[in-house]
C-alpha cells in the first residue's frame, strides 16, 4: 500500500513543523467559512489558515483578481515599475495612519518584522530592542530573538540585544490583581525601570503585537502602549506595531489594533489577512526612517503581481462589504456565547478578545495550572463537531477562534454551539 501523506509528511518536512489533530487534516477546498477536507467531510473554518483568509474562501472578486493577473504575468521584480504595487503602497499608506508613510513589501510577516528591525536599529544606530513577554513575531533569525515565548524561540543566539517588558497577559503577570489604570501604570514603571536596569539607555525600538496572536490573543487594556509612549518618546524609542494578526479590522473596533492605544507607531508591520492568503506583508515608516539605509535592499519576491492583485482585491473587499463592521458584531455574537462558560466551568480560567480574535485559556479545574492536554481534547472535540478551531498561549493551552470576517450569523451560532459542546464536554 502505498505510503499515507502523513508518513510522506513526516519522513521528508522538519519534525518541528507541527501539525494539529492525532489523525492530521488534509483540507482541499473551500467556500465562504465551510472547508472540505481529502474525505470529503466539511468543517466551519474558526482559524481561517491562522487568520489569514480574513474574507473566506473563494472569494469570486479575489479569485478573478488572481487568475487575471495570472493570465498577464506572473513576475517581473521590484528592479521595474508597477503600477499596482504602487497603487496598493499608496492605499496602505494612507490607511496605515503614519504621516508621509514609505511602504516596503515582503512575502511574510516574518521578513516584514525583520525589515522594521533592519530599519529601527540602523535609524537610531543600536542594536537594542524592547520587546513584550509572550510576544510572537515570526520564524526568521532576528524574528525569533524578539518573540517571548519559548516554544518557538529555538536559539539564544542573537545580533540583538533584547530585553523583554511586561504587557498585556494579565491572568499570568505579577500585576493581575490591579484593575486598568493600576495595571497600566505597573507595565508602565516596569518599563523606565528595565530600561534603566537591563539597556544601555539608547534603546532603538519597542516592538509590540496589540493583541498578542500566538500568545493567546492577550489584550492589554486600552491604551496601555499609549501610555508607554511618552517613556519612548523621551528617550527616541521607535514603537513598532506588529499589526500581522490584528491588521485589516479583524479586532472590530479598529482598521488596525494600534488605534486602541491612542498613539500613531513610528513603523508597522503587516501580513497574513492582506491578501487573503497569498503571500503579501510588508513594512509601513516615516519616509525618514524608511530612507535611513544607506546600503540597497530589495525582496525578490516582495509586492509580487498576483500578491498585490489578491491585496487590493481583498482590501476592496473588506472595505466595501464592512468586514471590519461584521467582525465587531459576529464578535459579540461569539462572546455571548463564550463568556458565561468562565463562571460555568471551572477548566476555563479566562475568555478573552477582540472582534473575531477570541481566546478561551484552558486550566485545571480549581486553580490556573495550564492544561495543554485537555486544550488539545477540546480542539479535538471541536473537529468531531464540524468545527475548526486553532490553539496557542504560552503554554499551549490556549483555544484561538478567529474565523474570516465574513462570517455570517447563522455560522457564528452553530460553530459556537459545537465550540461550547466540545468545551462543556472534554
Ligand atoms: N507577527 C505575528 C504577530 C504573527 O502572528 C506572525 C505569524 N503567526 C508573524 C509575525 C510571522 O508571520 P509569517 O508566519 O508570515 O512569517
Amino acid at each position: 500500500m502505498a505510503d499515507s501523506l502523513l508518513e510522506r509528511t513526516r519522513r521528508t518536512m522538519p519534525k518541528w513543523m507541527g501539525l494539529f489533530y492525532e489523525q492530521p487534516l488534509e483540507l482541499v477546498s473551500g467556500r465562504g467559512c465551510i472547508v472540505r477536507d481529502s474525505n470529503g467531510r466539511e468543517y466551519l473554518d474558526f482559524f481561517a489558515g491562522i487568520l489569514t483568509t480574513i474574507a473566506g474562501h473563494g472569494v469570486p472578486e479575489i479569485v478573478t483578481a488572481v487568475k487575471e493577473q495570472a493570465d498577464r504575468l506572473l513576475h517581473t521584480s521590484t528592479l521595474y515599475l508597477s503600477e499596482s504595487m504602487v497603487a496598493l503602497a499608496e492605499e496602505i499608506a494612507v490607511l496605515s495612519g503614519i504621516p508621509g508613510a514609505r511602504v516596503f513589501f515582503t512575502p511574510s510577516g516574518s521578513e516584514a518584522n525583520d525589515a522594521a528591525l533592519l530599519l529601527a536599529t540602523s535609524y537610531r544606530r543600536s542594536n537594542q530592542i524592547l520587546a513584550i513577554r509572550n510576544s510572537y513575531h515570526g520564524r526568521s533569525f532576528s524574528a525569533t530573538a524578539i518573540t517571548g515565548n519559548r516554544s518557538w524561540s529555538p536559539t539564544s543566539l542573537s545580533g540583538l540585544a533584547v530585553t523583554f517588558v511586561h504587557g498585556g497577559y494579565r491572568l499570568r503577570s505579577p500585576f493581575k490583581e490591579l484593575g486598568d489604570r493600576e495595571y497600566t501604570a505597573a507595565c508602565v514603571q516596569d518599563l523606565r525601570d528595565l530600561i534603566d536596569i537591563a539597556t544601555a539607555g539608547d534603546v532603538a525600538c519597542l516592538i509590540a503585537e496589540p493583541i498578542q496572536g500566538v500568545g493567546g490573543f492577550a489584550v492589554p487594556p486600552d491604551g496601555f502602549f499609549g501610555a508607554m509612549k511618552p517613556v519612548l518618546d523621551e528617550r527616541g524609542i521607535l514603537f513598532i506595531s506588529d499589526e500581522v494578526q490584528t491588521g485589516w479590522g479583524r479586532t472590530g473596533e479598529h482598521f488596525w489594533g494600534y488605534q486602541a492605544h491612542g498613539l500613531v507607531p513610528d513603523l508597522l508591520t503587516f501580513a497574513k489577512g492582506v491578501a487573503n492568503g497569498m503571500p503579501l506583508a510588508g513594512v509601513v515608516a516615516r519616509r525618514e526612517i524608511m530612507d535611513c539605509l544607506q546600503a540597497s535592499s530589495i525582496s525578490t519576491f516582495g509586492g509580487n503581481p498576483l500578491a498585490v492583485a489578491a491585496g487590493r482585491a481583498t482590501i476592496k473587499v473588506i472595505r466595501e462589504r464592512g468586514l471590519q463592521q461584521n467582525a465587531l458584531e459576529r464578535g459579540r455574537e461569539l462572546r455571548a456565547l463564550f463568556d458565561p462558560l468562565a463562571d460555568r466551568l471551572p477548566h476555563v480560567a479566562e475568555v478573552r478578545g477582540k472582534g473575531l480574535m477570541i481566546g478561551v485559556e484552558i486550566v485545571a479545574p480549581g486553580g490556573l495550572e495550564p492544561d495543554a492536554a485537555r486544550a488539545g481534547a477540546v480542539l479535538e472535540e471541536c473537529r468531531e463537531r464540524g468545527v475548526l478551531v486553532g490553539k496557542g498561549g504560552l503554554y499551549g493551552n490556549v483555544l484561538r477562534i478567529a474565523p474570516p470576517l465574513s462570517i455570517t450569523s447563522e455560522e457564528i451560532a452553530r460553530g459556537g454551539a459545537a465550540i461550547v459542546a466540545a468545551l462543556e464536554q472534554s
